[in-house]
């Protein structure tokens, strides 16, 4: 009988970065299995010999106890034969293919390095404590492998006590890139006006003190600067209002613990483990107990954190503070700051003190921002714990580029067939973001050793993504807003046939010039068939009007009442300046700069508009969340409505005027707005069904970050027998659009249906 068996064992996925080859070895030597393991660029090789019961058990737990930021995506054992090994090795990393395995998002502190953090004389209060489980890793790399000299540790000497955990084999730190100790490693600084400070306990002394008397703070974090403040103080949180300028986003918040969370939000087990998963995204909680009131401004949500770096819990031991706002670190569309030496120039003067250590942020990342609905998790913001994780394709999307939408921008690199979306980049229209987009496109594209062939992009000629496609001199694929919202959750669940495609958002170009956003689209990945969309209404100053809903509503009642309009007795009407409105309704009437539109983003501003919750927004969707947030839900009433290639809104708005001139509570009527929406999703899906046989239902575009919408559209449809897919992986908004261009470029290029216009 045959004792001994040789495998050679191929295991891929995110496995760099995460202390996998230590976890391996340790693995190996519990089966005493000998062999060896090393770090390719497309995973980790593996030479696994002993008995062959141990060896089941072996393969089996490569999967089953992999380190908790590992993501095995596949493990596979072929029998080999050839040299016996006595003993069980780790091999040094070796460039040897072009395949690059995942590069392993940046993983908050855990509990062991925290309880060492206690422990070790060498790491008493060491704020950047880290370990093969834990710390910086897409922030700090520079290039591949992942190993210290390819990092922004690279100048940092490990002093002889680190470098022994570091070659120890046993050791928790065997092999962590980042390792470093209070005689060794970075370390912080805090400079305020009349003060510079170096040691870790004065810092944290200094810092409390200044939060607690209520001051604002730049503190550095893993992506990239916060500011900070004292939560419950109203003074000092209307104070980082006016600092952040032109931002009136509702802020995050970090909390000390999960206790505390608890106090403030009401959270569900799903919602607990996103909170505390080693990503520790921001998650939007509905709020409890009301934080100040510039937090949440007027929102019953709080968008909520927990510490994920050492600093942070070192914050929270000496504060009696229980919660502190934790905002990017920028001034209003700018990206957040990551070098110490701009963070001293911009916030020198604006905030009382700045605190940061002196490791390099290489990659910039936002804090991500996560909700769940229907017990799945969502995203609104993909950025740190998440970038750049690649989402599996099932097809292959090589060497493409998709340079996303223009507002929320993210890219998407095809890497055979895996799509690695980038961080959450931003508003191209501003100079540093366009900047930052075009250093990101540079870096990713090397570190992943991916040299695009082709670029997807926005069919708008003038989004600055669009252009940068145009300037590359690459062969372009130009792709529909709408049809890219839909096929970016296609390629999320694998789908190829054709669904259909629900898209709500704010705007996007249509193939016939006009502006849509309410859509129901008959797509595959080649191709999509507009089946009907919203009835389309002019947008009076265009781009003005997104940010003035007040122009939407406006746009509508005339669309509907013309000149009625002025006699319908309802506030909205009774506040218009009439001169202003006569003014908007001449442009409407002679086509300047009023483009129609079908969005469904702008008919949610004209509701709110209309009921007075936003006039003019502040943020980004600022009326449709503020239309949300009202909603009574106990309400089971709905509204009219025209269907047909065009659905039309007339019977409704005659019904909200009624409502408002009847004296309904907002709430009630936010509630029938939603509740039409939903019955029209469903009676278009219905009629799609009928017609073609469909029942994949694909809903994305920014409308569904509405989680009433989204809850209620996919219940709805699940309960009619429609297989329903909404976006989990990548936001519903214009930062998931990137993925949905790799995925019509690479099937346009599969049917060859592309032009080669430059
Ligand atoms: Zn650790
Ligand atoms: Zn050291
Ligand atoms: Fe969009």
């Amino acid at each position: 009988m045959k004792i001994n068996q040789s495998y050679k064992i191929h295991v891929h996925g995110l496995v760099q970065g995460v202390g996998f080859r230590p976890f391996i070895y340790r693995l190996a030597r519990e089966h005493s299995v000998s062999g060896w393991v090393e770090n390719r660029n497309d995973g980790v090789v593996i030479l696994a010999q002993g008995r062959n019961t141990h060896l089941t058990d072996f393969i089996h737990k490569i999967s089953t106890e992999a380190p908790m930021a590992s993501e095995v995506k596949n493990v596979q054992a072929i029998p080999v034969t050839g040299h016996a090994y006595n003993t069980f090795s780790i091999r040094k990393s070796e460039r040897t293919t072009e395949a690059i395995t995942d590069v392993s998002p940046d993983i908050a502190v855990c509990d062991r390095c925290l309880e060492d953090m206690k422990k070790q004389p060498h790491r008493l209060n060491y704020p950047l404590i880290n370990c093969t489980h834990c710390g910086p890793r897409f922030t700090i790399i520079r290039d591949l492998p992942y190993d210290r000299h390819m990092t922004t540790m690279a100048d940092f000497i490990m002093c002889s006590t680190c470098k022994k955990e570091y070659t120890d084999i046993n050791n928790r730190r065997f092999h962590a890139q980042p390792v470093a100790c209070n005689h060794c490693g970075p370390h912080y600084e805090l400079i305020a006006r009349n003060r510079h400070l170096k040691q870790i306990n004065k810092i944290l002394d200094h810092t409390c003190s200044l939060l607690e008397s209520g001051h604002i703070l730049a503190i550095k974090g893993l992506g990239g600067f916060n500011l900070v403040c004292d939560a419950i103080n109203p003074e000092s949180v209307n104070n980082l209002r006016k600092l952040k300028a032109r931002d009136g986003k509702p802020f995050a918040v970090m909390f000390r613990d999960l206790n505390t969370v608890q106090e403030y939000t009401r959270l569900s087990e799903k919602e607990e483990q996103l909170l505390t998963s080693w990503r520790r995204p921001i998650v939007l909680l509905k709020t409890r107990k009301e934080l100040a009131p510039d937090v949440s401004v007027g929102f019953d949500t709080t968008g909520a954190m927990l510490p994920y770096m050492p600093f942070h819990y070192l914050l929270f031991e000496k504060t009696t503070l229980p919660v502190l706002v934790f905002t990017s670190g920028n001034l209003s569309e700018e990206p957040i700051i990551t070098e110490n030496k701009e963070a001293l120039q911009v916030f020198g003067d604006k905030a009382r003190a700045t605190i940061f250590y002196n490791r390099d942020i290489h990659n910039r990342t936002d804090d991500s921002v996560a909700f769940v609905v229907n017990d799945k998790e969502r995203l609104i913001r993909r950025s740190r714990g998440f970038a750049p994780s690649p989402i599996d394709l099932s097809f292959n999307a090589n060497n493409i580029l998709a340079t996303g939408a223009e507002l929320v921008n993210c890219f998407c690199l095809g890497k055979e067939r895996q799509a690695i979306l980038s961080q959450h980049i931003g508003d191209l229209k501003n100079l540093e973001t366009l900047d930052f987009f075009e250093e990101s496109v540079s870096r990713m594209q090397k570190l992943f050793r991916v040299n695009p062939g082709y670029i997807a992009h926005d069919l708008h000629p003038d989004y600055l993504s669009t252009r940068y496609a145009r300037s590359t001199g690459l062969p372009t694929i130009p792709v529909q807003h709408h049809h890219a919202h839909i096929a970016s959750v296609m390629a999320e669940y694998g789908l190829q046939e054709k669904v259909s495609g629900i898209a709500f958002d704010g705007v996007g170009l249509g193939t016939d010039h006009t502006i849509w956003g309410g859509e129901f689209l008959i797509a595959g990945l080649n191709d999509f068939e507009r089946f009907s969309s919203f009835e389309p209404v002019p947008m009076p100053g265009s781009d003005l009007a997104t940010k003035e809903p007040w122009r939407m509503a406006l746009s509508y009642l005339y669309h509907y009442y013309k000149e009625a309009l002025f006699a319908l007795q309802i506030p909205f009407v009774e506040g218009l300046n009439r001169e202003n409105a006569d003014l908007i309704l001449k442009a409407i009437d002679r086509n300047i700069n009023a483009p129609l539109t079908s969005s469904a983003g702008r008919l949610f501003d004209a509701v709110s508009a209309l009921l007075g919750l936003c006039h003019k927004s502040s943020f980004h969707a600022e009326a449709p969340m503020r239309l949300e947030n009202i909603i009574d839900t106990s309400e089971t009433g709905s509204y009219s409505f025209y269907t047909g290639k065009e659905i039309g809104f007339r019977p409704l708005f005659d019904e909200i005027i009624q409502d408002i001139r009847n004296n309904t509570d907002p709430g009630i009527i936010s509630a029938r707005f939603h509740r039409t929406i939903i019955n029209i999703t469903f009676a278009t899906a219905e009629k799609i069904r009928a017609d073609y046989g469909i029942e994949k239902v694909v809903l994305s575009g920014g409308t569904f970050q509405n989680r009433y919408l989204l809850k209620n559209t996919e219940k709805i449809l699940n309960l009619h027998g429609f297989r329903v897919y909404s976006p989990v992986k990548v936001p519903a908004n214009d930062g998931g659009i990137a993925l949905g261009q790799l995925a019509i470029a690479a099937a346009k290029l599969r049917s060859k249906q592309f032009s080669q216009k430059g």
